[in-house]
């Protein structure tokens, strides 16, 4: 395909690209929460989107399926971004990994008597290279999602989770014990595609740039 292709994921991720998108003159012709189809033509011939889970858009511009993506600072730091240039922190899908334990357990002292945890996350790499600086004995039990009921139900001492307002934490009793790494959005891009497809590339990426800072 002479043209490119954009990894995005369904939901906020999809939502706030959107206004990027358009200062770079590129409007989806589809809405994939209503569509079904998983791969969405724009106005611009010479521009797709593929529509993936947000933990895959790493992997899709990794091997060159897709030429750029917009993906979670969570997502890339568990990737770990091999084979992927990130020129831009897009500000969106804010939000911070956190450590979060049920309210009343004192995660501090907890950690000072050398006690060993058991966290249940899906972000294990991340984790264990948090605890593991931190000096902190764990176990951890990998999730793919509700994180939050881990605690409630003597799976997990604590929970490593994306945190933004607070309020599903409250929902279930759960307090922030700890914040670990801020979080947005950043733009990847592969490598190879950055040098056979500049002429589309780079205005694409300079657009994304100009809106981020006119914000
Ligand atoms: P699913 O929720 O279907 O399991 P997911 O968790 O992989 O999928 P999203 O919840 O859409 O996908 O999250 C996509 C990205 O958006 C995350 O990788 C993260 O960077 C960001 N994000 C997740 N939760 C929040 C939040 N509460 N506030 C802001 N940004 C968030
Ligand atoms: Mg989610």
């Amino acid at each position: 395909m002479s043209g490119i292709t954009i990894a995005l994921s369904k939901g906020r991720i999809f939502e706030e690209t959107l206004p990027l998108l358009a200062a770079a003159g590129i409007v989806p012709k589809e809405n994939p929460e209503e569509s079904r189809k998983l791969i969405i033509e724009t106005n611009r011939p010479d521009v797709r989107v593929v529509i993936v889970r947000a933990s895959d858009t790493p992997t899709y511009v990794q091997y060159g399926a897709a030429d750029l993506g917009i993906a979670g600072k969570d997502v890339l730091l568990e990737h770990g971004g091999a084979g992927l240039y990130q020129p831009l922190d897009l500000e969106i899908a804010k939000c911070r990994l956190c450590v979060a334990v049920p309210k009343g357990f004192d995660y501090q002292a907890a950690v000072k008597k050398g006690a060993r945890l058991r966290v249940a996350t899906k972000y294990i790499t991340t984790a264990r290279e948090h605890f593991a600086e931190k000096g902190v004995h764990v176990d951890l039990i990998k999730l793919y999602g509700s994180m939050e009921l881990a605690p409630l139900v003597g799976l997990a001492d604590a929970i490593v989770d994306l945190v933004s307002s607070g309020g599903t934490l409250k929902a279930n009793n759960l307090e922030v014990a700890e914040e670990m790494i801020d979080i947005s959005s950043r733009l990847v891009v592969n490598q190879a595609a950055l040098k056979m497809k500049r002429d589309i590339l780079q205005p694409v990426i300079d657009a994304f740039a100009g809106a981020i800072k006119s914000k």
